[in-house]
């Protein structure tokens, strides 16, 4: 009987793992390829502060390094240096519990009947339980996350190509999982049947391509944006070129709208749509809907900052910076439990004293998940003697966890799954709380309502909630992940 994942788990099993995460894959023979994902991956760095990691293919075999931390303290010129090939994959980790841990770091390198690969994935499975129990027994896992499982799903799939095993793993996997995947002389790029987490392709030079979560990293190191890569669409960039093939599993198209709300960068286009414009159009909706008498508004940084600059333009407020964040603190959710979360948030900000004083201020934030972080910012700006604070939301309420990806909270730690608006008004302290209509933030995208998996904000996920290997459990309310 094949073993359970739990049987194996290098931890101490209910010690769950959340994760959302960045990856890249360049193609670029003669290049310093490691560098270019280097830079790639830095500008991927909100997508996960927790662990980074690089692989390089030289024709022949591949090398790699991963580490707990930041891009900036996991690489040097001398490991750099020693990452020498034609073809590199990147990746960055966040986790928020015990699993920060560098097994877990990716890319992870395997070995295959056809060859050595490395592999990094953004995403969250939500059937990795059932992949892990299909493993055979002599199969070791040496990491805690449902990543490695895929990455062995893979691996031991029926195929005599690369394309063929990944199809393979497609028709049996479940839940969300953008893979750069790499062996010593190509880079594969695949996104699953529903398209939940963004991945994207580019042109690099005269004969190079780069694929990335996020159009961003492409623009860093001089890459050009062809494209979103298709749901269920794999893309092969070897000696011979480029191919795209397709998976035969056709899924509801269920693109997280978190990433438009919060965790893309704003300098992102996501599936042709400037993330910027997008939270700029949520922010002027959101004026129309919940207008307010007032003299100033500011936005939290750095995310809502587009939507507080449209709310400013359509309701012809002035706006103004009224918080400076410290950009050398990670996200709050980066820490592990909610004490530490709160000190999170004095250490993150400072108030504008000056544009705040004696004023009525519309503060814009892109969401509220626990609320946890909203009173502090209330009670920093009545202290900076702000005369009245007025919430304004670019998101709907957060009602539900997510089981594909993003780190929010578990059910209960949902603010608004618990409480009506007016009670969340008053247990964050201020004096009115608008949140944006759903309608209004699809239309802010471009897009249609079928395009997107709005699962925390009405409860309709693409697939099942996850199992205890997506790290959630499906009967505990779940944490999230991402
Ligand atoms: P809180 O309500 O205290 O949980 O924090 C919500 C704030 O954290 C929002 O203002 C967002 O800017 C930010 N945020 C939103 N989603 C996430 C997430 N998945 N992880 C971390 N921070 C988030």
């Amino acid at each position: 009987m094949a073993r359970t994942y739990d049987e194996q788990a290098v931890q101490p099993a209910g010690d769950v793992l959340h994760e959302a995460c960045g990856v890249t894959a360049i193609y670029a023979p003669g290049e310093d390829v490691a560098r270019l994902a280097y830079f790639g991956l830095y500008a991927l760095q909100h997508r996960g502060q927790e662990s980074a990691g690089l692989a390089v293919g030289n024709g022949v075999a591949i090398d790699s390094h991963r580490e707990m931390g930041l891009i900036t303290g996991v690489f040097d010129e001398e490991i750099l240096g020693r990452l020498r090939g034609d073809v590199a994959i990147g990746h960055t980790r966040y986790s928020t519990s015990g699993s920060s841990v560098v097994c877990n770091a990716q890319p992870f390198v395997e070995e295959s009947n056809l060859g050595p690969f490395a592999f990094a994935h953004n995403g969250n499975l939500t059937n990795a339980d059932e992949l892990a129990a299909r493993l055979p027994d002599d199969v070791r896992l040496a990491a805690t996350s449902d990543s490695e499982i895929l990455a062995k799903t893979i691996a031991l799939a029926t195929g005599g190509t690369w394309a063929e095993k990944i199809k393979a793993a497609m028709r049996v996997a479940e839940g969300a999982y953008s893979v750069a995947l790499l062996t010593p002389d190509a880079v594969y790029g695949f996104r699953d049947p529903w398209g939940v987490r963004p991945l994207c392709i580019g042109t690099y030079g005269d004969r190079g391509y780069m694929i990335a979560s996020e159009s961003c990293a492409l623009a860093t190191v001089g890459a050009h944006y062809l494209r979103e890569i298709s749901a269920g669409e794999i893309i092969v960039i070897d000696g011979r070129g480029i191919r795209t093939e397709h998976t035969e599993v056709v899924k509801p198209a269920s693109l997280c709208m978190f990433e438009y709300i919060y965790f893309a960068r704003p300098d992102s286009v996501l599936s042709g749509r400037s993330i910027y414009m997008a939270r700029y159009e949520m922010g002027r909706a959101l004026a129309r809907e919940h207008p307010v008498d007032a003299d100033v508004v500011i936005a939290v940084p750095d995310s809502a900052i587009p939507g507080g600059i449209g709310y400013a333009a359509e309701s012809g407020l002035p706006y103004v910076e009224g918080l400076i964040k410290n950009r050398y603190i990670g996200r709050t959710f980066i820490s592990p439990d909610k004490k530490m979360r709160s000190q999170g948030v004095h250490l993150k900000f400072n108030p504008i004293v000056e544009n705040l004083r004696g004023q009525r201020v519309v503060v814009v934030d892109d969401s509220i998940v626990r609320g946890t972080t909203t009173p502090r910012i209330v009670s920093l700006l009545r202290d900076a003697g702000a005369r009245e604070v007025h919430l304004r939301i670019t998101s709907p309420p957060i009602v539900h966890p997510c089981y594909l990806g993003v780190d929010m909270a578990t059910h209960e730690e949902l603010i608004a799954a618990n409480l009506t608006v007016p009670q969340i008004c008053e247990r964050l302290g201020a004096d009115s709380l608008g949140y944006l209509h759903i309608d209004s933030l699809v239309a802010s995208t471009g897009r249609e309502r079928h395009d997107f998996c709005l699962g925390c904000l009405n409860g309709k996920y693409p697939s099942r909630p996850a199992d205890s290997h997506g790290n959630v459990q499906a009967d505990r309310q779940p944490a999230l992940k991402a």
